[in-house]
């Protein structure tokens, strides 16, 4: 009964999409908001405040991070460690959506996942306000995204049906859900209230959106999907048991995130080296000598997002011309595409600082080139990467799934910690050149993988269908073929 009307209030359609989208739209911009607030000042409240003495001696397990750290890399200065705490918090957000996943699959469910998930950061944003806690803090953000990323991103594909050609669009619009909450956070974070009044506010405000992202969940929870684990067992006792598809399909998405990493390693450098970049080495008067007001740091923080939102329509009407004269690439090829521009965007960095004399500052135009670039390179790869395993993935273990592509994310950002310690230790030229070598390298696997790749994952279903296809009646009426 609750799932028939569950289905039935959800067959409502809003712009061709069930209207479950939007709320799913604004519950994830909310959370992103939170997330993206947060990270726009971590790297700044870290150097300019919590590493300091006295501060850092009061911050609970702050002494032992260090230590273990240096276990790992030998001793660090404070740039260095912000950039192991920085690339280390990011990581371990990734890793624990496979574990939330993989609960929510086997016994909570998403919807309770995620409400779950995101009381844990609207909690972990208020104890970040205090100094001492901050370790406290990262861990209960750590478990919330767990909880709260895989499953509101596998609610997005359960609002159609198997196969339904709106999936592709529906992460896309979805993606930018999460850049206008992107967006829009480090300038009412970083810009507003961090810098100008203590990072503890910006703190503060990341929090009250994640409660807004939970009320806005909360009350469209009759327009969502039937948990897909509820839609299996109300068909069958038990759940089916993996066919030999089904494990190539998980293969083929296993052997992706490898180069996938790579992409985030590099990527990921926004939030902490380009942040720095931002700080020290950019001039950011707006027109020097006619406009001397300065673009704040935190600001730039949200030229990637912004630009998501400008060019998603732009790439998805480009993508729907190509699909027309039948030429549009494959997801895989459109993966390497977006690595080889993201290199293209480090190229342009090492150029802006190979040019660069020792000691002075460059135009923020190069950092604006850059940004533009790799985010053209982000939309390549990253909404189609989750629309990709929506739909390939085996529906059993979709949710587990949905959070092995966030461990790309995991080991990525790891990555992106350690190479930021390079920041320091190798001119800046060469170190934007070792991003451009990583992500090229990258594109050119990923290219080689397709091949193989291919003929699997097009049997799982298209993987370029432009156009919107007629409304479903009723999309949750038919359970998505388990096998
Ligand atoms: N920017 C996207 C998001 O926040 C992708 C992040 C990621 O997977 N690393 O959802």
């Amino acid at each position: 009964m609750a799932l028939a009307n569950a289905a039935r209030s959800n067959s409502a359609q809003m712009f061709g999409h069930p209207r479950g989208l939007t709320y799913l739209f604004t519950t994830e911009m909310w959370e992103r908001f939170a997330y993206y607030g947060m990270r726009a000042i971590l790297i700044l409240y870290l150097v300019n405040f919590l590493l300091l003495h006295p501060v850092a001696e009061s911050v609970i397990g702050l002494a032992a991070t260090k230590h273990l750290f240096e276990y790992l890399t030998g001793p660090l200065n404070t740039q260095q460690f912000s950039s192991m705490i920085y690339g280390t918090y990011t990581a371990f957000v990734y890793l624990t959506p496979f574990f939330g996943g993989m609960i929510a699959d086997n016994w909570v469910g998403q919807r309770y996942s995620v409400i779950i998930g995101g009381l844990l950061m609207a909690i972990a944003e208020f104890v970040l306000m205090v100094p001492s806690l901050f370790v406290v803090g990262l861990l209960l953000l750590i478990l919330g995204n767990g909880f709260f990323k895989p499953n509101i991103s596998t609610q997005v594909g359960n609002l159609y049906r198997e196969g339904d050609s709106r999936i592709d669009r529906a992460y896309s619009i979805f993606y930018v859900g999460i850049n206008v909450g992107a967006f829009l956070s480090p300038i009412i974070c970083g810009s507003l209230l961090g810098e100008p009044y203590g990072y503890h506010w910006g703190f503060c405000a990341a929090g009250i959106g994640m409660i807004l992202g939970l009320v806005i969940y909360v009350n469209a929870l009759r327009t969502l999907p039937p948990d897909r684990i509820a839609r299996l067992r109300s068909k069958t006792d038990e759940k089916r048991p993996l066919t030999g598809e089904d494990w190539k399909a998980v293969f083929a998405l296993v052997l992706l995130c490898i180069p996938v990493t790579f992409f985030w390693a590099t990527y990921e450098q926004q939030g902490n080296t380009m942040n720095l970049w931002a700080q020290s080495f950019t001039d950011r008067r707006l027109i020097p000598g006619l406009l001397d007001w300065e673009i704040p740091v935190t600001l730039f923080q949200a030229f990637n997002p912004a630009m998501i939102v400008l060019f998603t329509p732009l790439v998805v009407w480009f993508w729907g011309r190509q699909a027309k004269k039948n030429t549009e690439p494959t997801t895989v090829t459109k993966m390497a595409l977006g690595l080889f521009m993201l290199a293209v965007s480090y190229a342009i960095m090492a150029l802006a600082a190979y040019i660069t004399p020792a000691g002075h500052t460059t135009s923020w135009l190069w950092l604006f080139a850059f940004y533009a670039v790799i985010t053209m390179g982000e939309l390549y790869l990253s909404p189609i990467g989750l629309a990709l395993v929506a739909r390939v993935a085996p529906a059993q273990i979709l949710s587990a799934m949905m959070g092995l592509w966030f461990i790309t994310s995991f080991t990525g950002n790891l990555l992106q910690g350690y190479i930021g310690t390079y920041f320091t230790t190798l001119d800046k030229p060469h170190f934007f050149l070792l991003c451009t070598v990583l992500g090229a390298g990258a594109g050119v696997v990923t290219w080689i993988f397709n091949f193989p790749l291919k003929p699997i994952l097009e049997k799982r279903g298209p993987t370029a269908q432009p156009e919107l296809a007629e409304p479903q009646a009723d999309p949750h009426m038919e359970p998505r073929p388990a096998g």
